[in-house]
């Protein structure tokens, strides 16, 4: 009798080998780019107490309400899977000590965790690269990250994406705007769906956020925030809209661009894409200048961004920019005792010589067809070959196996690695 099979985690995804060339171009280039603009990483983990999500998303959030992986650990503590980065990134720079003033420029990068109903783009498992400005309160910043993400859809060759930025004023100015809004929304009581009638009292901005088709129009209609921005947040986004015109990038101011989540004031921006359907927001930021005292810390202003992975992924699959990696630049064939120990030794000294190449051996033996087969299957560029015919006479067959790469050579096994290495410099 076969045992049953265990089934995946509904909407939580495997990423297999097929996949990962795109992944990893991804975050190599992610890696390369923060590490241009001087940011730092910092990992956090994936639990955290669930107080901190309450506290730092808001209540009245569908995160909160619906979406959170909660449970209680044997010691009764009460946990969550992060379902965002944000609040873990604050929550380690106030527990660390690192606030006193000081500037930090951060990035992680790892799962994320949310109960939504699985479909094309959104998973209940998934990634985001985050990106972190704490201490930093004028507009340059806010340019700053913009850019960087720009510059990263430039470098991954990803151009099916827009650019929305609004302005969300400070808590205070929102204050004139949430009362008005209120009263619009109760003035439609009987559009609003349940969510929103929950919301109305508690933070009728979020009813903005809703992606209910029945409420569309009626939110089209309702009054715009811009009208009741503070003098100071009026000046602070226009200098970020002057630094974005210089630096050339594209943008669309819209109004109802309001951030899902409680503690963001003044830039909130979106890069969305016309190229997945439904999902199209790839990239969402924002500037959160009363989250940090607001989990304990000391008030200190601050920005970032998160990006989703999965959904930047499937752009770069329709994009096909991504390199495609071989699965090796050489494969040893070996047989005898003697000569696959021989084989191992020359792949060694092959991995040291050219680091970035990928050097495969022949494992668990096999005849010369067998073995050749596999490495025609590996992608090699190149075949090496060792019997023992060839051990006794300290000589290596060098067999190119791709179309017009030239024909076989037998080569010295002494140097063997150094007429490797010519062989792929001549190819280049
Ligand atoms: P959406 O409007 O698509 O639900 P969101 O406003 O909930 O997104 P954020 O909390 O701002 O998203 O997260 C930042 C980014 O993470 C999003 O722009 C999106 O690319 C990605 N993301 C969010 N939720 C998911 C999910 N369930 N699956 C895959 N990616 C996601
Ligand atoms: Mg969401």
């Amino acid at each position: 009798m076969t045992a049953s099979m265990i089934q995946p985690v509904k909407g939580m995804n495997d990423v297999l080998p097929t996949e990962i060339a795109r992944w990893q171009f991804l975050e190599a280039t992610a890696r390369d780019l923060l590490h241009a603009y001087a940011f730092e990483e910092m990992r956090v983990p994936v639990v955290e107490q669930t107080d901190l999500f309450k506290r730092a998303i808001g209540e009245y959030t569908d995160v909160v309400e619906k979406e959170m992986y909660s449970f209680e650990d044997k010691g009764g503590e009460r946990l969550t899977l992060r379902p965002e980065a944000t609040a873990g990134m604050v929550r380690a720079a106030i527990s660390n000590g690192m606030l006193r003033g000081a500037r930090h420029k951060l990035w992680c990068v790892g799962p994320m965790f949310r109960h939504e109903k699985p479909q094309k783009g959104r998973f209940r498992q998934f990634h985001q690269i985050d990106v972190e400005a704490i201490g930093f309160a004028g507009p340059d910043i806010d340019a700053e990250l913009i850019a960087l993400s720009n510059a990263f859809w430039q470098r991954l060759g990803i151009t099916r994406v827009t650019l929305q930025i609004n302005s969300l004023g400070t808590a205070d100015s929102r204050r004139a705007y949430r009362a008005e809004l209120t009263d619009y929304f109760r003035s439609h009581y009987d559009t609003l769906d349940e969510d929103s009638c929950r919301r109305l009292e508690g933070n009728p901005l979020r009813i903005l956020d809703s992606k209910n088709p029945t409420m569309q129009s009626m939110i089209a209609k309702a009054p715009i925030l811009p009208d009741y921005l503070d003098a100071e947040s009026k000046d602070h986004f226009a200098e970020l809209r002057a630094m974005l015109d210089a630096l050339g990038i594209a943008y669309a101011v819209n109004p109802r661009l309001v951030r899902g989540l409680d503690y963001y004031s003044r830039t909130v921006f979106e890069w969305v894409t016309d190229a997945l359907g439904a999902q199209d927001a790839v990239c969402s930021g924002g500037r959160y200048d009363g989250l940090i005292s607001q989990l304990g810390g000391e008030a200190t202003p601050a920005i970032g961004f998160a990006m989703g992975v999965e959904r930047v992924v499937a752009l770069l699959e329709q994009a096909e920019t991504a390199p495609k990696a071989a699965l090796a630049d050489v494969y040893l064939v070996a047989q005898g005792a003697a000569a696959v120990r021989e084989s191992f030794r020359l792949a060694d000294a092959l991995r040291s010589a050219m680091p970035g190449r990928r050097i495969d051996t022949n494992l668990g033996g096999g005849n010369f067809k067998a073995q050749f087969r596999r490495a025609d299957r590996s992608g090699a560029a190149l075949a090496l070959v060792l019997g023992e015919n060839e051990l006794a006479r300290g000589v290596v067959q060098m067999k190119p196996l791709r179309e017009g790469a030239g024909e076989a050579t037998e080569i010295s096994l002494t140097t063997a690695v150094e007429t490797v290495g010519q062989w792929f410099s001549r190819q280049e």
